[in-house]
């Protein structure tokens, strides 16, 4: 057992020099690419269940990469929080969605502006200038401050220290909305709806998935929608693919939905022809 535990060793350790060579290029290329301006939005709609007009959009970042092309956030948003890069890319997101969503705000007839919802991650939490950055991108935009919506997410709130606390107050008493994204994976739930100041529930995408398949889940959401609606919050369910989910959902009265059943994340460009398609000729 002792002389396979070596020989183990032997294959393991070129493996794990590569993979931390391969995480310091990529530290490299994420540095260079906050320098240079690789990120992209794209904005995936919200959609009001009631009627399926859209309600709002969430911007969802993109790193478009020189040689290896566009790579998803799952596989560069941890390294950023880590390396700090977070803070950079985060402002530029914030204040990108912010411009955007007030760019087709002016160009809607419509009296009811579209909301846009901007991830936030813990790093950016706590920076002390978080309430600050809110106010500029606010301001620059022109955004009224009832169209931005944060989405925490749990594990977030699970580490917070007490000034988080009082920097979530901060950026509520502009009239920005809080969202807990995720909603129903985290270790307590319940705990986050009494301890935030939080508007908006997004009912994670794994019980949408589930509807249908298990009982449980179908229970589970329903139950999580009246709960919302006990304490007075929006819901929003993630991941929405089927129509059976969205009956379903409809049926149980949650309010705003959004998933590929509707529309998957789009480029600025197509969100364009989205929001105001051209006219037959
Ligand atoms: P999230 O906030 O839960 O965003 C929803 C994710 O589900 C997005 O993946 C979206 O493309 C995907 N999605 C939406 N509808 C469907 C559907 O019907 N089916 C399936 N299978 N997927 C659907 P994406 O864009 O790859 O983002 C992944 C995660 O990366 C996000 O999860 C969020 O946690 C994080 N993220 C994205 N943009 C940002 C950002 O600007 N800042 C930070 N801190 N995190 C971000
Ligand atoms: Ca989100
Ligand atoms: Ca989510
Ligand atoms: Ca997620």
């Amino acid at each position: 057992a002792k002389k396979q535990g070596k020989d183990q060793c032997a294959v393991f350790e070129p493996a794990m020099r590569e993979s931390f060579q391969k995480h310091l290029e990529m530290e490299a290329d994420l540095r260079r690419a906050v320098l240079r301006h690789e990120f992209e939005l794209r904005f995936q709609p919200i959609v009001r269940l009631r009627d399926q007009e859209i309600s709002g959009l969430e911007a969802l970042v993109r790193w478009q990469h020189p040689e290896r092309g566009m790579i998803p956030p799952l596989e560069f948003i941890p390294l950023a929080e880590e390396t700090g890069l977070i803070v950079p890319i985060g402002e530029w997101v914030l204040r990108e969605a912010c411009r955007q969503a007030a760019r087709w705000n002016a160009q809607r007839s419509s009296d009811t502006p579209l909301t846009v919802s901007v991830n936030l991650s813990a790093v950016q939490l706590e920076r002390a200038d978080l309430p600050m950055l809110v106010t500029s991108a606010l301001e620059e935009s022109g955004l009224p401050a009832k169209c931005l919506i944060i989405e925490l997410t749990e594990s977030l709130l699970v580490e917070h220290r007490p000034e988080t606390l009082q920097r979530l107050h901060a950026i509520k008493a502009l009239g920005v909305r809080l969202a807990i994204d995720d909603f129903g994976t985290g270790y307590s739930s319940l705990a986050y709806l009494r301890n935030f100041p939080v508007d908006i529930i997004k009912i994670d995408k794994s019980f949408v998935d589930d509807i249908g398949d298990m009982p449980a889940a179908a229970a589970l959401t329903l139950g999580i929608i009246q709960l919302g609606q006990a304490l007075q919050l929006s819901t929003v369910a993630e991941g929405i693919e089927h129509i059976e989910q969205l009956s379903e959902l409809t049926g149980g009265n949650c309010e705003l939905g959004q998933g590929y059943y509707f529309a998957e994340p789009l480029t600025t460009d197509a969100m364009d022809n989205l929001l105001f398609p051209n006219p037959p000729p």
